[in-house]
């Protein structure tokens, strides 16, 4: 019986194991995953999650039985720490090996972190995965006042969580706006006076040099210019990085994510790789891209299944993303990354608008905040390469899905 062995237990291995079995794949399967949790939802983590509204048991991707009923070996607590591919076989931090005749990498991304003086004091934490939340909740009950380090999705969906847990917050963002690397100055402008009205301090333009302590744990924060923050709890959200050390070190092709084509095969025939820890390349957008989502994660994992059964499912998609801030869901779908001109659509000041990103003539991409309306349509838009007239966009009573 062929055997498939699939590294890392998150969302891209959840929806690998589902295509590969629907599929009809009779392959004996085992997922190996360093986390105590079958694959779950990472999402609710810095929203519902974390402001008690969903508890852990609601996190799963698909329920044990699942993996009972379709016989998936699954390996939890578990770190598979060398590949062989001469021998083709997995070792695991046990000194235990898995043989293979198809491997499958998902192994995501890990926490940038923070490399200050006081970055190890009690009290500072980041967040990843369902264990870093549970720790977080414990740990800010009964503290009144939490730095966020980092005002990206993150950070921010943490700042509003604790803001609506009634907590004091101050987040403390390097860049000159917030969300720098994803969304537009627009955007950016709305998020801090959302946040700003909520109650929340934004401090952008400050970096951080120090973490202070007082008998081992974080008491204060201190910033590049000098000025201190006291503090209690300090929750750290500065990016990830890509887990690609294990394809690395069994000579896979790496760069800023592990290489893979749009059937997500990696530089060896007999491994796929799916999900953020991948450097893929998207035809639509005409170039490689690593990108940390969970559309992302499920669509190429259907690619990476579709490989591994030798069929050929292209993943060739529009990437799209979102994030809940208090009362504002934002919707993005494209990149605008390199936009000329931005095109508002509704009101800002309803909570309830659109910016429609060109570059030329071109519509690269839309941001939504609390319109769905204009985020449905807009993937279909942005798919076939269809493009309203900017009048047409910049007026909401428009019916965008007349060019469909
Ligand atoms: C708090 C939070 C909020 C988010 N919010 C959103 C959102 O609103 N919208 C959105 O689109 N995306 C969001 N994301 C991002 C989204 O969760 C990720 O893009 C998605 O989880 C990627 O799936 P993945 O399977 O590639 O990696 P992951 O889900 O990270 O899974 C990888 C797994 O592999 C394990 N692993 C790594 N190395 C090994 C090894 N050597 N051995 C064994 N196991 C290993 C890891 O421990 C991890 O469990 C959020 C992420 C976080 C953390």
């Amino acid at each position: 019986m062929q055997r498939i062995v699939v590294i890392g237990a998150g969302h891209a291995s959840g929806q690998l194991l589902d295509s590969l079995r629907r599929a009809g794949s009779e392959a004996h399967i085992t997922l190996v995953g360093e986390e105590s949790w079958l694959p779950y939802q990472r999402p609710p983590l810095s929203k519902k999650f974390l402001s008690g509204e969903l508890t852990a048991e609601r996190l799963a991707f698909r329920p044990e039985s699942f993996y009972e009923k379709h016989q998936i070996h699954t390996r939890l607590s578990c770190r598979a720490v060398s590949i062989d591919r001469d021998i083709q076989t997995v070792s695991l931090a046990g000194g235990e090996t898995l043989a293979y005749d198809l491997l499958a990498l998902t192994t995501g991304t890990r926490v940038r972190e923070l490399a200050i003086p006081g970055a190890e004091l009690a009290g500072v934490h980041y967040l990843r995965g369902i264990d870093d939340a549970l720790g977080l909740q414990a740990d800010w009950q009964g503290r009144d006042n939490v730095c966020v380090i980092g005002g990206g999705f993150i950070g921010l969906e943490v700042a509003a969580s604790a803001r609506t847990l009634g907590k004091n917050v101050t987040v403390v963002e390097m860049m000159d706006r917030l969300m720098a690397r994803a969304v537009s100055p627009g955007m950016s402008e709305y998020f801090l006076g959302l946040h700003t009205r909520n109650g929340a301090h934004v401090m952008c333009s400050t970096g951080v040099s120090e973490l202070l302590g007082t008998d081992g744990r974080v008491s204060g924060v201190r910033l590049s210019d000098g000025r201190e923050i006291p503090t209690d709890v300090v929750v750290v959200g500065i990016g990830v990085v890509p887990n690609q050390e294990l394809a690395q070190e069994a000579g896979l092709a790496c760069d800023n994510g592990i290489l893979v084509d749009e059937f997500a095969r990696t530089s060896d025939p007999k491994i796929v790789s799916a999900g953020d820890c991948t450097n893929h390349p998207n035809s639509l957008l005409g170039r490689r891209l690593r990108l940390e989502s969970v559309h992302n994660a499920l669509e190429q994992a259907k690619s990476a299944a579709a490989s591994l059964m030798g069929e050929k499912l292209a993943y060739a998609q529009v990437p799209w993303f979102w994030s809940d801030q208090y009362n504002s869901k934002l919707q993005m779908v494209g990149l605008s990354e390199g936009f000329d001109r931005a095109v508002q659509r509704g009101n800002p000041d309803e909570d309830k608008f659109s910016l429609f990103y060109y570059r030329g003539d071109v519509l690269i991409a839309i941001d939504s905040v609390n319109r769905p309306g204009d985020h449905m349509p807009g993937k279909k838009l942005l798919a076939a390469g269809i493009s309203p007239t900017p009048e047409q966009a910049a007026d909401p009573e428009f019916p965008l899905k007349s060019l469909l």
